[in-house]
């Protein structure tokens, strides 16, 4: 904690799958004014790892969605 404020905006999620890349925009986050640190809730991120799980099966090289 670095004495910032948190305000409501948006992210982008990405994660490296070893034989894709899955990029996911507009992800709802809560932001640092100061240190840009992101916090995302437990319900984004369960979307965002459904998405994550999805994206393995498909197998494509890359994968950029919005939420
Ligand atoms: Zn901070």
């Amino acid at each position: 904690m670095c004495g910032g404020h948190k305000e409501p905006g948006h992210t982008t999620f990405s994660t490296d799958l070893g034989d894709g890349l899955v990029v996911v925009r507009h992800v709802p986050a809560l932001i640092c004014d100061q240190c840009g640190e992101e916090w995302i809730d437990n319900k984004t991120a369960q979307q965002l790892e459904g998405i994550v799980l999805e994206a393995r099966q498909k197998k494509h090289q890359l994968e950029v969605l919005s939420l």
